[in-house]
């Protein structure tokens, strides 16, 4: 298949990500940060995440990762394509959940509240695993092997390093009430693990 129908795929997705957040991005700049834990290892990690988002962008429009390619067949096309949808939903669905509650990374807004309800009904961290369902999506969809896995490694480091400090910084805030949620309600995968 003509690789230009995954660079398509690829491209419209990014531009749907970035679509999602940008309302919500704004809207939770307007709450003052109470609380920060933005130290070096976060700055790394997002650092990882914004090459890896754009790894694809640079696969599309320059030979750059041209080494890597190999042919692009049908079948993983359209299940990538299927996680890439399903994983913007979910991302959207958790952007809409959590409200102005939502930082891009591990800070707490002044009257952060707990969600609990909608997608956090679910897993505790609905937007990583939206992250990465994507991520599978792009390993499937794009005929690279560079560039198809980068953003799934980016995503494991977040959520292998952030999961544990996150949670940890939820338990000192909201004590009791996180530990009540994180009894009923699983991290990722829903009443698995
Ligand atoms: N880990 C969550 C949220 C990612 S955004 C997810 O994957 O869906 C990261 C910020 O969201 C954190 O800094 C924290 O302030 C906030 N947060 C995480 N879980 C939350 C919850 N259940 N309720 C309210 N805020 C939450």
């Amino acid at each position: 298949m003509n690789p230009w129908f995954a660079k398509a795929v690829i491209l419209i997705a990014s531009i749907v990500m970035v679509v999602i957040r940008a309302p919500y991005g704004q809207r939770s700049r307007t709450v003052p940060i109470a609380k920060s834990q933005k130290g070096r290892l976060e700055i790394v990690l997002l650092t990882i995440a914004w090459i890896a988002f754009f790894l694809p962008l640079i696969w599309i429009v320059t030979p750059l990762f041209a080494f890597a390619d190999y042919p692009l067949h049908a079948v993983p096309l359209v299940a990538g394509t299927l996680c890439l949808a399903l994983g913007l939903w979910l991302f959207h669905r958790s952007h809409a959940d959590l409200g102005t509650n939502w930082s891009i990374t591990l800070q707490m807004r002044e009257n952060h509240e707990l969600v609990t309800q909608g997608v956090y009904r679910w897993v505790r961290h609905p937007m990583y695993l939206a992250f990465l369902i994507y991520s599978i999506g792009q390993a499937l969809a794009v005929p690279n092997w560079f560039v198809g896995p980068s953003y799934g490694v980016a995503m494991l480091l977040l959520v292998a390093l952030r999961v544990g400090p996150e949670e940890q910084m939820m338990l000192e805030e909201f004590g009791k009430d996180y530990e009540e949620y994180s009894a009923a309600t699983k991290r990722l995968v829903p009443g698995i693990w």
